[in-house]
């Protein structure tokens, strides 16, 4: 539902709207916006009545969705190929008397959801830590019991959401950075766990020694790095310049047969791991499981060091950044013909992307 650039609405011609695709995902936008805050209103029940209402979120109605409706609720949940996650990124919630804000899924402590923090079983010691952040922050926080709950557009908090400041962020190059890569950590056939890992990663938010430290948890004596390398653990040097960590990019490189990406922010690492394969989306999104992939085992054996003490090899790592993306991939594409042997020697060639 492209507007041909002869029929821009008149509001918007002093826009100097030139792309055409982000404007209309900026428009798509504003429904998303009056979903939040304009409930009340008879196209809201219409749709209300028609997919059902989950934690007070229109439901996206799977296949039954119009395509009108299935590309709005794309752009709500974050879908890739339309901006990613831009829109959740900048909405938030002011609560007031909390009577009208889920607890868990809307983003009201320090413009986040709390829904990664749910358990089912005793918390480990680094699980213990996430808590106390939790703790921390709901204990600064008040109900205002005279006014209500309100939902914030952060590029505009007084007036709400316009498809102006929508359209400049979806076409500002310069602050997308962070979002691009932002938009990166949601892949469908990537575990959740995995992707709220890595959304915590890319706002320092990982309890790494350096973070535990300058929160005053640990002291300065305990915050070097699990790999023995004498070095102080920041992100950054865990997953990109440890000596021990650090090297197996080399062979994650060898083994997908990709170059080497040099870069100062983990950040800029995903992005740019993920478009060195160059080509169709097919590929950027194999890179993007494998980057996805390669932290998470890294994570999990820097905990596995630190909590049970033995190391496992290099190559170990490796072959379980295999297992992963083999077993992620599998799970969610019944037509991959996927045969194992092959996806350990060449992944490409397995996924015809060769
Ligand atoms: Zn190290």
């Amino acid at each position: 539902m492209l507007f041909p650039s002869s029929k821009l609405p008149q509001e918007y011609g002093g826009l100097g709207v030139k792309q055409l695709r982000e404007f209309n995902v900026a428009l798509l936008g504003k429904w998303c916006w009056r979903m939040l805050v304009d409930r009340e209103r008879l196209w809201f029940r219409v749709l209300a009545a028609r997919y059902g209402v989950e934690r007070g979120r229109l439901r996206d109605g799977g296949r039954r969705g119009s395509s009108w409706w299935r590309v709005i609720a794309r752009i709500r949940d974050g879908g890739g190929e339309l901006g990613g996650g831009w829109f959740g990124e900048f909405i938030s919630k002011k609560v007031g008397d909390g009577s009208d804000t889920f607890f868990w899924t809307d983003p009201w402590v320090d413009e986040s959801t709390l829904s990664a923090w749910v358990w089912r079983r005793q918390l480990r010691v680094w699980e213990e830590e996430m808590l106390g952040e939790c703790q921390t922050l709901l204990s600064t926080f008040t109900l205002q019991a005279q006014y209500p709950d309100r939902w914030h557009w952060q590029l505009n908090t007084d007036r709400g959401y316009s498809v102006r400041s929508a359209y400049q962020l979806l076409t500002s190059q310069d602050s997308i950075t962070l979002d691009d890569a932002a938009g990166l950590i949601w892949h469908k056939q990537v575990p959740l766990k995995v992707s709220v890992f890595a959304w915590r990663l890319l706002r320092d938010r990982l309890p790494t020694k350096t973070n535990l430290f300058t929160r005053g948890i640990i002291s300065s004596e305990a915050h070097h790095c699990v790999s023995g390398c004498g070095a102080v653990e920041s992100a950054h040097h865990l997953f990109l310049s440890c000596s021990t960590f650090g090297s197996l990019w080399p062979h994650v490189s060898y083994w997908i047969s990709s170059s080497l990406v040099d870069s100062q922010a983990v950040s800029d690492h995903f992005v740019q791991f993920t478009y060195s394969a160059g080509g169709s989306r097919a590929r950027r999104s194999f890179m993007q499981l494998i980057w996805l992939a390669c932290l998470w085992v890294m994570w999990t054996e820097r905990n596995h060091r630190l909590f049970r003490g033995s190391p496992n090899s290099l190559h170990r790592m490796l072959d379980k950044i295999k297992i992963f993306s083999y077993r992620w991939l599998k799970a969610t594409s019944c037509t991959l013909t996927l045969n194992y042997h092959s996806w350990w020697s060449s992944p490409l060639l397995c996924l015809s992307l060769v």
